[in-house]
This record gives structure tokens, C-alpha cells and sequence, in this order.
């Protein structure tokens, strides 16, 4: 018998729609990993329900519905000329309007956009939200420019991402180099263009002019929840664990405050020059402080904190001991290796912040060793959760308290805990969260997409 015959339907299915993914999108590398993971946690979905394959759902989930690509040219204090590329990929619209963050970071390109959209269809899902998947973003490297360079480039930015979005089509946010100022600017610059002021077109707004509360908190507090009832749910708490977070951003920082809160010890943090290694617990006072306000280096932690260490370089954050693991910095910051190392050092359990931080391999090492591993679609998917709040206050004209978002947060990240966990179980892998996340996203998605039709 040859291997091919050995194979199940559904995985004769999967393999044949990643193989056209890799031709038709050569040179993407993290597009195929992104696809590579969903497309093996849902073999058995293709083996119970043919329907799924029948109706080609997978051949339709992987090509966006609409791929955008822009020039943004914009001029410096200097009035130079500069010229960045500027993308929205509009991914899946079958559950609510294109929804997911905006990246400006000299690294993005056609296949990081295009791994984070599709991984944003199946995130957005597992919220329970009405919302659809997209992303967006520029090569354009925030870092060192100066407001007004900024300022100037959101609003190229935007004069042409304008034509392509609404509260009900399209509602781009923030991610890695899009904060509050970023997002006010492209606000500003999206009313003026409209003659309208429609709060809902973008969330991570100021609370001022129509954001919500406990948004700029959200994602780092949502990995803790998750975490937090992943822990709880094998007899276990944050209580008095070594906590190592990577980032510094706006998800390290509130993952690092509700995890200090929720009675851990914090010992590192990074940014993308190195990390730091503070054995007394980070004083998040001064991280806020550095990074929010006055946007500097985390080296400059240990100028203020002299029993601290800096360690150029980021990989070696992973080296250091540690109970529980929040990578929250960016894409595949922990391969095999350093998960081998987490592992050796007896980590118990791992909450993704950021988007893929863990490569194919990492994961692998996790779950065979039985670390309570949570991915970063379930795990980060607070972040936008909140983004669906914003988008319901802002239809309602309404804002809810600080506690209220944060009781509707906590509940959606449980119940993301609940529903990955259960479609683990129900499709023969019980407590492979990676597994069952992937199933409970796609269900959804794939159903409204049968009920709908072929379009
Ligand atoms: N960029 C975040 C994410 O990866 C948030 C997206 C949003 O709020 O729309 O999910």
C-alpha cells in the first residue's frame, strides 16, 4: 500500500490546498507556517464533516477576499521625500466587517500581513464577536521619527486606506507601532477626508473621542486570564511563580501588571536591541514610564535600577528560569531550542501574547512534554475582543465603566478557554488547546460561510 493511501480524506484535503497556498504564494514564509497550523489542527474536522470539503471551504478561507497594496509617500522635517508601501489585506468578512490591527514596522511585508490576517479570521471567531478578519500595515519604522513625521505619515497613510474602509466594512486598530497617537492622527485624518465623524472606523481610540476603557489593557490582560484559567483548570495559580514576559509594548506591560497583581513575580522584559533581567521584580512604574511616555530603550531600566541586568540580543530572554512564559514581543521570538531550554528549566505553562510567537517546532516541544501551552488565537484575543466592545459603545453612543469592559473581558477569555478546550475533546485531542482553538475558530466561520453561499 503506498503512504498516499494510508491517508484520510480530510488529509489527502489538507495537503493538497497547501500545496497551492506554497505555489501561489511563493516567497512567504510565514504565511505557510500560519496556514501550516490551522490546516493540520483541522484534518479530523474534514474526516467527521466531508460537507466542509464538498463546499470548499478551505480552498476559499485561505485567499483573501481582497488584497490591498499602496504607495505612502510622505516628507520628513527635513522635506525629504520618503516612500513607504502601505497594505490592507482584507481576509474573511463571513461573521462581520474586516477587523484586526494596523502594523508599521520596517519588517512587514506581503507574507507577515498575510499570516496575520488569516490567523485574525479564526481569532476574531473564538471571541464570539461579530467580527470578520483583516489586517494591515507599512514597512514604515515609527522609531526615531518625530510626531509631526508620524503625523505626516498616518495621514498619507490614510488618505488612501479611506477609500477602502467603514464602520461597517472595515475597522482596522492598532499592533507593533501603532498606539493611541498613531491611531488619533489617522482618526483625525479619516474625518476630515469624510466630512463625518464616524467613531467607529478605527478602535484603540483615546477615551476621549469615542475609545473604550480597559482597550489600551486588553491584550496583555486577556493572555493572563487565559493563562489564568488554563492554570486554574489543572489545579494550579499565578500565585508566587517566576514569570518571564519578552516585549515591552502595549501587551507586555498590562500582561506584566495583571500577573504582578494576580500575585507573580516578574523578572524580565525586552525589546527588540536585548532584555532585561531584574531578580527583585520589574518595577513596571519605570518600564511605563520609558517606553509610553518618553519612548525610550529598555537598556535605559538599568540605569534607574542598577541591581538589574541588560543583556544584548533577545533569544536569551528564554534562558532564563521560569514557571510561566509570555512571549509578547513578535512572530517565531522562541524556536525549538529555546523551547527545549523552557522545558529543562521546568516551565509549566506558556500564554502567546503576541502573534506566533512560537514556531511550528516550539509548539511541538511544548505539548509533548506537557506544558500547558495557550496559542496566541485564543490566548491574545482579548485585544481585539475589547475592539468589539468599542465598536458596540460607539454604535450605541454609550461607554461602559473601566470594571464593566473588564468583567466582559474576563468572561470572553474563559469562555475561550471553555470552547478550545471542548473541541479539543470532542475532535480526539484532549488538551491540545492549539488543536482546539483552530477547530472552535473555523466552525463558526465555515458555517456562515455554507450559509451564505459561494461568494
Ligand atoms: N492587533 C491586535 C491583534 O492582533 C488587535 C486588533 C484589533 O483590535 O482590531 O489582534
Amino acid at each position: 500500500m503506498s503512504v498516499l493511501e494510508t491517508k484520510s480524506a480530510g488529509e489527502q484535503y489538507v495537503k493538497s490546498v497547501y500545496e497551492t497556498v506554497k505555489k501561489r504564494n511563493p516567497n512567504e514564509p510565514e504565511f505557510h507556517q500560519a496556514v501550516k497550523e490551522i490546516l493540520e489542527s483541522l484534518t479530523p474536522v474534514f474526516d467527521k464533516h466531508p460537507q466542509y470539503m464538498e463546499e470548499g471551504i478551505l480552498e476559499r478561507i485561505v485567499e483573501p477576499e481582497r488584497q490591498l497594496m499602496f504607495r505612502v509617500p510622505w516628507t520628513d522635517d527635513a522635506g525629504r521625500v520618503h516612500v513607504n508601501r502601505g497594505f490592507r489585506f482584507e481576509f474573511n468578512s463571513a461573521i462581520g466587517p474586516y477587523k484586526g490591527g494596523l502594523r508599521f514596522h520596517p519588517s512587514v511585508n506581503a507574507s507577515i500581513i498575510k499570516f496575520l490576517g488569516f490567523e485574525q479570521i479564526f481569532k476574531n471567531s473564538l471571541t464570539g464577536q461579530p467580527i470578520g478578519g483583516g489586517k494591515g500595515g507599512s514597512d514604515f519604522d515609527p522609531k526615531g521619527k518625530s510626531d509631526r513625521e508620524v503625523m505626516r505619515f498616518c495621514q498619507s497613510f490614510m488618505t488612501e486606506l479611506a477609500k477602502h474602509i467603514g464602520p461597517d466594512t472595515d475597522v482596522p486598530a492598532g499592533d507593533i507601532g501603532v498606539g493611541g497617537r498613531e491611531i488619533g492622527y489617522m482618526f483625525g485624518q479619516y474625518k476630515r477626508l469624510q466630512n463625518a465623524f464616524h467613531a467607529g472606523v478605527l478602535t484603540g481610540k483615546a477615551v476621549g473621542y469615542g475609545g473604550s476603557l480597559a482597550r489600551t489593557e486588553a491584550t496583555g490582560y486577556g493572555t493572563v486570564y487565559f493563562v489564568q484559567e488554563m492554570l486554574q483548570d489543572n489545579g494550579d495559580s499565578f500565585e508566587g511563580k517566576t514569570v518571564v514576559v519578552s516585549g515591552s509594548g502595549n501587551v507586555a506591560i498590562y500582561a506584566i501588571q495583571k500577573a504582578t497583581e494576580l500575585g507573580a513575580k516578574v523578572v524580565a522584559c525586552s525589546d527588540s536591541n536585548g532584555y532585561i533581567y531584574d531578580k527583585n521584580g520589574i518595577d513596571l512604574d519605570t518600564v511605563k514610564r520609558l517606553k509610553e511616555v518618553e519612548r525610550k530603550r529598555i537598556s535605559d531600566y538599568v540605569n534607574e535600577h542598577p541591581e538589574a541586568d541588560y543583556f544584548e540580543g533577545c533569544e536569551n530572554i528564554w534562558l532564563i528560569p521560569c514557571d510561566i512564559a509570555l512571549p509578547c514581543a513578535t512572530q517565531n521570538e522562541i524556536n525549538e531550542s529555546s523551547a527545549k531550554i523552557l522545558v529543562t528549566n521546568g516551565v509549566k505553562a506558556v500564554g502567546e501574547g503576541a502573534n506566533m510567537p512560537s514556531t511550528l517546532e516550539a509548539i511541538n516541544v511544548f505539548l509533548e512534554n506537557g506544558v500547558l501551552f495557550g496559542p496566541a488565537k485564543a490566548a491574545n484575543a482579548g485585544g481585539v475582543a475589547v475592539s468589539a466592545l468599542e465598536m458596540a459603545q460607539n454604535s450605541a453612543r454609550i461607554s461602559w465603566s473601566f470594571e464593566e469592559v473588564d468583567a466582559k473581558l474576563h468572561q470572553i477569555m474563559v469562555n475561550i478557554y471553555k470552547n478550545s478546550k471542548q473541541a479539543s475533546e470532542e475532535y480526539g485531542c484532549p488538551g491540545n488547546l492549539v488543536v482546539g482553538s483552530n477547530i472552535a475558530g473555523f466552525l463558526k466561520v465555515a458555517d456562515a460561510m455554507i450559509a451564505q453561499g459561494l461568494v
